[in-house]
C-alpha cells in the first residue's frame, strides 16, 4: 500500500477544523521544507495509519525520550490532538527492544485512569511505530519544578493526592510502574496530573518470582531495588518519597558527588531532613523512605496522613503555578473575583460526591447513628480520634482546671442544643430560608502551629488570636496597636504594641508574625464580614481540637465553629439576642444563617444534618476524652 500520497494543502493550525476523510482517500503530498531541522528529513508531516487509512498531522516537537521523539499530532478527522511517541523501526531493530516497547504498549493499552496518560491509539508504517497518548500540554512536573525551584506545601498535596490515585489504579492492576520521576508525571490543560511513561513497568510477581533487577536505570532506586530483592509495590512507595522530597526541596534525597556514596546513602536511607519542612511533611517522607519496605506507608494511608489531613490541599491550581508560586491569599473587597478563584481553586463535584459517601459512610456505622435514631442517649466509643488540643488556662498554676469548668460548660450547653435540635429535626431536601445575621463573628483564617508556639486565628472583624502553647491568650486589635492578654477566662490586660511589658515581648512578636502571615498567605473562609472593633475582642478563643476531618473552635462567649477541611465547609452557631442562630458557610463559601428553632421546625437537607451530627460527634469525643460530662 502506498503510504504517502499527495496532499493539496498542509494544515497550519492542528485545531483547524478538517472535513472527515474517508478511509485511505486522503492526498497528500510530501512536504520536507517545514520540518526546522526537528524530524528526520524523510519523515512526512502528514502520517496515515494504513490499517484505517487515518491522517494525522505531526506538530511540533514535545520531547525526546529513549527511544522515541514525541511530537504533536492531530487527528485530520476530527481535529483531536494527540501526544505521539514516534519511534523509528531502526531505533529497536534488536529483538529486545522491539520486545520492550511491546510490553509497554501490551501494559498501557489496558489502563483507563483519570491520573493515567490515556492510551488511544499504535499503529506503524514502514518507517516507524507511532503510539498515540493523551496530551498533555502543561509537559511534566519535571518542566514545572524547573521553572519553580521549589514547590509549595498546598501544590504538593495537590499533585501528591492525584499521583497516588493513579498509583493506587496501577497498583490494583498489578501493575509496577518502577520508574516514578517528576519527569514521567504529566500536566494536562487542565492541570490535572496523569501518570505516564510506561517504559520500565511489569506486572507485580509474587515476592520469590520477582526478577531481581530491572533493564534501565530507575531514577529513584530503593535500597532492596540496589540489593537485587526485586522490586514491589514498596519500591513504587519509595520513589514516591522521592518525589515529595523533590519537589518540597528542589533537589533529590540522595545526591551526592559520586555514585558509590549514593548508592551507601540510599542503602542506609540516610538523607537529610531540613528544619525548612513542616514536622507533617518530614514525618511523611521519612515513612515513604523507611529503608525497610514493609514499613512504608500502603498508599491508602498515605492520603490518610496528616500533612495531608492538618493542611490546605487545594482542589485545583491556575496554570500560573507552572511558573509562579500560587498565592491562596485573595482581598475580600474583590468578592467576584473572590468567587471566581473559590471555584477554581476548591470546585469539583467528583470529590465532593467522594466526601459525603464517607462522610455518610462514617455516620452510618457510627454508634452515635443509632443513638440518635433511637432518641438514646449517645454513647462515646472511639468514633473520632481528637489528634491536637489547646485550652485557655490549661497550663496555668490554677488548681481549678479551666478545661473542666467553664470551657466544659460552654461546650456541654452547645452539646445539648445540638443535640436536641438532631433528634427533633425532619428530614428536608431544600434549605430553608435564610435570615439576616447581623456582625457575626467567626473565624475567618486559621493557623495551627502549636508544634512550636500555638493556634492562630483571624476573626470576620479582623482581630488575630493567639492560643498559645502555655494556655495564655492575646489578641491583636484590627488596628493592629493594641493587644489584650488573658492568662485566665475573664482575666485581661491590655497594653499598646508600642508599650510591651517586657516579658510579653516574645509572645507579642509571635502574635504579630502570626498576623502578618495570615494576612499574606491565607484567603477568608468566606463571604460573611463583620464590623471591626476597636475597643474590645468580644470573643477570644477557649479552646480548639482537630480530628482527621474537622477542626473545632469553642469561644468564650458560646460560640462554636466547626471548619471541614475536605470541602471547606463551615458551621457556626452562635447566640444573638437570646436566640441560637446555626450559619452554614457552604464549598462555595457562600453563607447562610438559620434560627435554629426555624431548622427545628423545617428541617435541613442531609449534607447539613450530617456536618451537624459530625460535630456533635467531634462534641461528644471531647467530652468522653476531658471527663465533664462525668465529674459535672
Ligand atoms: P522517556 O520514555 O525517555 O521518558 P518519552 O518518550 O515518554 O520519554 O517522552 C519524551 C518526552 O516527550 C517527555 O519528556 C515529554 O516532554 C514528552 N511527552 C511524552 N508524553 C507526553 C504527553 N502525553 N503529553 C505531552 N508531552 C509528552
Amino acid at each position: 500500500m502506498e503510504l504517502l500520497r499527495n496532499i493539496s494543502q498542509q494544515p497550519t493550525n492542528s485545531n483547524r477544523m478538517y472535513e472527515p476523510n474517508q478511509p485511505g482517500s486522503c492526498e497528500l503530498r510530501r512536504k520536507r521544507t517545514e520540518d526546522h531541522g526537528h524530524a528526520p528529513a524523510e519523515m512526512s508531516k502528514i502520517i496515515t495509519d494504513p490499517a484505517t487509512g487515518k491522517c494525522y498531522c505531526r506538530g511540533k516537537v514535545l520531547g525526546k525520550g529513549g527511544f522515541a521523539k514525541c511530537y504533536e499530532m492531530t487527528d485530520l478527522s476530527t481535529s483531536k490532538v494527540y501526544a505521539a511517541k514516534i519511534i523509528p523501526h531502526t531505533r529497536v531493530s534488536k529483538p529486545h527492544q522491539r520486545e520492550k516497547i511491546d510490553r509497554e504498549i501490551e501494559l498501557h493499552r489496558v489502563l483507563h485512569h483519570k491520573h493515567i496518560v490515556h492510551f488511544y491509539h499504535h499503529f506503524e508504517d514502514k518507517d516507524n511505530i507511532y503510539i498515540l497518548l493523551e496530551y498533555c500540554s502543561r509537559r511534566s512536573l519535571a518542566h514545572i519544578l524547573k521553572a519553580r525551584k521549589v514547590l509549595t506545601e498546598p501544590e504538593v498535596r495537590y499533585y501528591l493526592r492525584q499521583i497516588v490515585s493513579g498509583l493506587k489504579y496501577l497498583h490494583e492492576q498489578e501493575i509496577l510502574h518502577r520508574d516514578l520521576k517528576l519527569g514521567n508525571f504529566f500536566v494536562s490543560e487542565s492541570m490535572e496530573l496523569k501518570v505516564g511513561d510506561f517504559g520500565l513497568a511489569a506486572k507485580l510477581e509474587p515476592a520469590g518470582n520477582r526478577r531481581k533487577t530491572i533493564c534501565g536505570t530507575p531514577n529513584y532506586l530503593s535500597p532492596e531495588v540496589l540489593n537485587k530483592q526485586g522490586h514491589g509495590c514498596e519500591s513504587d512507595v519509595w520513589a514516591l518519597g522521592c518525589v515529595m522530597y523533590t519537589m518540597l526541596l528542589g533537589r533529590p534525597p540522595f545526591e551526592t558527588t559520586n555514585l558509590k556514596e549514593t548508592y551507601r546513602c540510599i542503602r542506609e536511607a540516610r538523607y537529610a531532613l531540613p528544619s525548612s519542612l513542616s514536622p507533617q511533611a518530614k514525618q511523611l517522607i521519612s515513612s515513604l523512605l523507611a529503608k525497610t519496605p514493609e514499613d512504608r506507608p500502603h498508599l491508602d494511608h498515605i492520603l490518610r496522613h496528616d500533612f495531608f489531613s492538618q493542611g490546605f490541599v487545594p482542589e485545583r491550581l491556575p496554570a500560573s503555578c507552572c511558573h509562579s508560586a500560587p498565592e491562596f491569599h485573595v482581598s475580600s473587597p474583590a468578592k467576584s473575583f473572590f468567587k471566581k478563584a473559590a471555584a477554581a481553586l476548591f470546585g469539583g463535584k467528583r470529590d465532593k460526591v467522594k466526601y459525603y459517601e464517607t462522610l455518610s459512610e462514617y455516620i452510618n456505622h457510627s454508634p452515635h447513628k443509632t443513638a440518635l435514631a433511637n432518641g438514646l442517649p449517645p454513647t462515646t466509643r472511639d468514633t473520632i480520634r481528637l489528634i491536637v488540643r489547646g485550652s485557655l488556662g490549661s497550663c496555668s498554676s490554677s488548681s481549678e482546671c479551666l478545661e473542666d469548668s467553664t470551657t466544659g460548660s460552654v461546650a456541654e450547653t452547645i452539646t445539648s442544643v445540638l443535640r436536641g435540635c438532631l433528634e427533633n429535626m425532619p428530614k428536608a431536601d431544600d434549605i430553608p430560608n435564610g435570615t439576616e445575621c447581623s456582625n457575626l463573628q467567626w473565624v475567618t483564617k486559621w493557623v495551627d502551629y502549636s508544634n512550636k508556639y500555638g493556634f492562630g486565628y483571624q476573626l470576620s472583624d479582623h482581630i488575630v488570636g493567639v492560643l498559645f502553647n502555655n494556655g495564655t491568650h492575646m489578641s491583636l486589635l484590627a488596628d493592629k496597636k493594641t493587644v489584650h492578654y488573658y492568662a485566665e477566662l475573664g482575666q485581661c490586660s491590655v497594653f499598646s504594641t508600642s508599650d510591651v511589658p517586657e516579658h510579653f515581648v516574645g509572645q507579642v512578636t509571635v502574635l504579630k508574625y502570626f498576623a502578618h502571615y495570615m494576612e499574606e498567605n491565607l484567603m477568608d473562609g468566606g463571604d460573611l464580614v463583620s464590623q471591626p472593633d476597636t475597643h474590645m475582642p468580644r470573643l477570644y478563643l477557649l479552646q480548639w481540637l482537630k480530628s482527621d476531618r474537622a477542626l473545632m473552635m469553642l469561644f468564650n462567649d458560646g460560640t462554636f465553629q466547626v471548619n471541614f477541611y475536605h470541602d471547606h465547609t463551615k458551621i457556626i452557631l452562635c447566640t444573638q439576642r437570646e436566640e441560637y442562630m446555626l450559619t452554614y458557610i457552604n464549598e462555595e463559601r457562600v453563607s447562610s444563617t438559620f434560627r435554629l428553632s426555624s431548622l427545628l421546625t423545617s428541617g435541613c437537607p442531609a449534607d447539613l444534618r450530617q456536618r451537624m451530627e459530625y460535630s456533635l460527634n467531634m462534641l461528644l469525643q471531647r467530652a468522653a476524652e476531658s471527663g465533664w460530662r462525668d465529674s459535672g
